[in-house]
């Protein structure tokens, strides 16, 4: 890994009596793309408000280019940009007014704030959209609008709160696009998703349970761990008609450990010695002709499917015990 631009150690937030971030650890090199991953309610969008420096941690340290997230303040300020999971317009501005608006509140004025405002009107493509009122942004236009405000700064880390949500596919790959264009440049940049496609196309990939970091890495090392590929299995992808129905069935079957519905296939662990012609009859059985069965490695989110179950039953072992 390249060095680090972000460094957490056990990063804790209570509110109360509920933990929603527990010592939570990783780092994120310079230059690089983290995708942080993890179901609504996991403490995605609060790790983000600590790292920068909106909320204090109630345990742990983080810093960020070496500056302590907790103390110096000023100093992480000018280093980040942050685009939070809101949308963070002001809706009656006009885009040129929402850029110049963001870099006054970070003291830019004069020719410097033209200048910069300029940059980013090219960088992002907002040319036609200049004089049109944020409120009558598309999604992604509105995106690259709070994207620009967030980059007014010129900021080294940027950190983005789940910045695809809601928006079509064309401006979901325009704006990865941007992104990378950002990190050839230089720049490090935290991105919260919840597209497995998203994910995939990032260095690191962290995922969040329940509060507690479960797994962090690169995709393709991630997919070689033992526990998603147990000694003995093979995965295998079903197509076939009337999945909901060819689930059911699978799931009945001997030596199939799990069954997962991917689009309009399914995703099956099942012990080598479970033959084609078995998982055929089976779904003849149920009234299904034809199945198009491949063998398959592990994606990303069956890596994050099975440590989640995994993780899910070893707690419930220990609140028994
Ligand atoms: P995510 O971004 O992964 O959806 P969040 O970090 O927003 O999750 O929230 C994690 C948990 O912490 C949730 O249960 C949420 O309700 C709770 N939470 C977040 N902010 C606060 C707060 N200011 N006060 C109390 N609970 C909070
Ligand atoms: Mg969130």
């Amino acid at each position: 890994m390249p060095e680090a631009m972000i460094e957490c150690d056990g990063l804790t937030k209570r509110f109360g009596t509920f933990t929603a971030v527990d010592h939570v650890s990783f780092n994120v090199g310079k230059g690089s793309i983290f995708g942080f991953l993890g179901p609504n309610g996991s403490g995605k969008s609060t790790v983000i408000r600590m790292l920068c420096g909106i909320l204090e941690p109630s345990e742990g340290t983080a810093r960020i280019d070496g500056h302590d997230v907790a103390r110096d303040t000023e100093s992480i300020k000018e280093i980040i940009g942050y685009m939070s999971q809101k949308f963070s317009l002001y809706d009656e501005l006009t885009v040129d007014e929402n850029l110049i608006f963001s870099g006054k509140l970070y003291g830019l004025h004069g020719r410097d704030l033209t200048k910069r405002r300029d940059a980013l009107i090219a960088i992002t493509h907002l040319e036609p959209y200049i004089n049109r009122r944020a409120a009558l942004l598309s999604g992604g236009w509105r995106q690259r609008l709070a994207m620009a405000c967030s980059l007014m700064h010129q900021p080294t880390v940027l950190f983005l709160d789940e910045p695809t949500a809601g928006i079509d596919p064309v401006a979901r790959r325009e704006l990865w696009d941007l992104l990378f264009e950002f990190t050839a440049n230089g720049m490090t940049l935290f991105v919260t998703t919840h597209y497995m496609d998203e994910a995939e196309r990032c260095d690191h990939v962290g995922y969040i349970y329940m509060s507690k970091l479960i797994v962090c890495g690169e995709p393709d090392e991630l997919k070689k761990m033992s526990e998603v590929n147990p000694p003995g299995t093979r995965r295998l992808d079903v197509t076939c008609d009337h999945v909901t129905t060819a689930l059911q069935a699978m799931r009945q079957m001997r030596g199939v450990r799990s069954a997962t519905v991917f689009g309009q296939s399914m995703h099956l662990l099942v012990d080598e010695n479970v033959r084609r012609d078995e998982i055929d009859q089976k779904l003849h059985s149920v009234g299904i002709g034809h199945a198009e069965i491949h063998e398959i490695g592990p994606s990303l989110e069956d890596v994050f499917v099975t440590l989640s179950a995994k993780y899910a039953t070893e707690e419930e072992k220990e609140k028994a015990a």
